[in-house]
């Protein structure tokens, strides 16, 4: 057991030592929120991967709002590649500096699947990152599914290390971020989300969603994202001076199918036009 006061300063040195490799958002719940909330089932908990844990850390990085918005693209690509990377690095990095310290850890890192094949035959992660997000006070689920946070909407990925340490837990956020304002759910080219009246979270269509990841991963511009591209949410859309921009978003598609180079999307065709085997489609995610 260490003392409230060591709680405190071990939360301190942690959250320094994130940021120090990059975090832009670290976050901490105490192991029983699983349980309180009910929401994941019983094998996914981080209990029940590792039963010492007392303490699950969540680390966010933020994906800059103008590369992901020429989704999808071999830039946009990169960038997610190298989020996920940065944070499984940084995931270790802590569990062996927490481990160093007498504090036993264990890391789940971002993306745990092997193959497009293993996704379809199961597409479920063993460890949710997204509630671990929620119950370590760093947003809130949207419609879409994806955290949405203050700082950056669902703009951010996540990591997790679990550990045996208590350290003091951060309040979840007081109320919901997504606005349903629905443009997620309208502007996916798979139409996988669906709103529902009774509950922010939309249904979501995962086979659909797994298809158009299969189509960009054929086209090596993976993930796709428009549903985190276009939500207003986040401060980073102040950073960016790019609010009010929802009719830009929802023209989109329909104004580059009759001028792929119409100029008020020229900075994001040209992008998108470099970088991968072949043409994309005018309509990514339509059946040809
Ligand atoms: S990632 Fe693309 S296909 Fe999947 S839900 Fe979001 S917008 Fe739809
Ligand atoms: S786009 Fe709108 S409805 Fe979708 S998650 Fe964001 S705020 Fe919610």
């Amino acid at each position: 057991m260490i003392s409230s006061l060591e709680g405190r300063k071990l939360k301190d040195d942690i959250i320094r030592f994130c940021k120090e490799r990059g975090a832009d958002m670290v976050g901490f719940a105490p192991a029983e929120r699983w349980d309180e909330f009910g929401e994941v089932p019983p094998d996914f908990r981080p209990k029940a991967l590792f039963p010492q844990t007392r303490t699950v850390i969540v680390m966010g990085m933020s994906m800059p709002l103008p590369v992901v918005e020429t989704t999808p693209s071999a830039l946009h690509k990169e960038l997610y590649d190298i989020t996920n990377r940065q944070l499984d690095d940084l995931a270790l990095e802590l569990t062996r500096y927490l481990n160093r310290m007498g504090h036993a850890s264990f890391p789940f890192t971002r993306d745990t699947y092997t193959s497009m094949r293993a996704l379809r035959e199961n597409n479920l992660a063993a460890f949710g990152h997204v509630p671990a997000a929620k119950y370590a006070g760093l947003g809130t689920i949207g419609m879409n599914q994806c955290i949405l946070t203050p700082e950056f909407g669902p703009r951010v990925r996540f990591v997790s290390v679990f550990t045996d340490a208590e350290i003091p837990a951060d309040p979840m956020q007081p109320k919901e971020l997504c606005i349903k304002c629905g443009l997620c759910a309208s502007l996916c080219p798979k139409k996988a989300i669906k709103p529902r009246d009774d509950r922010v979270i939309g249904d979501y269509d995962k086979t659909a969603c797994l298809e158009m990841h299969e189509e960009l991963v054929k086209q090596r511009c993976s993930p796709c994202g428009i549903c985190t591209k276009v939500c207003p949410i986040g401060k980073d859309r102040l950073l960016y001076k790019s609010k009010g921009i929802r009719k830009k978003y929802m023209k989109e598609r329909e104004t580059l199918a009759g001028n792929p180079e119409a100029p008020e999307y020229k900075t994001w065709q040209h992008v998108r036009k470099y970088g991968i085997p072949h043409k994309l489609k005018e309509h990514p995610g339509e059946k040809e």
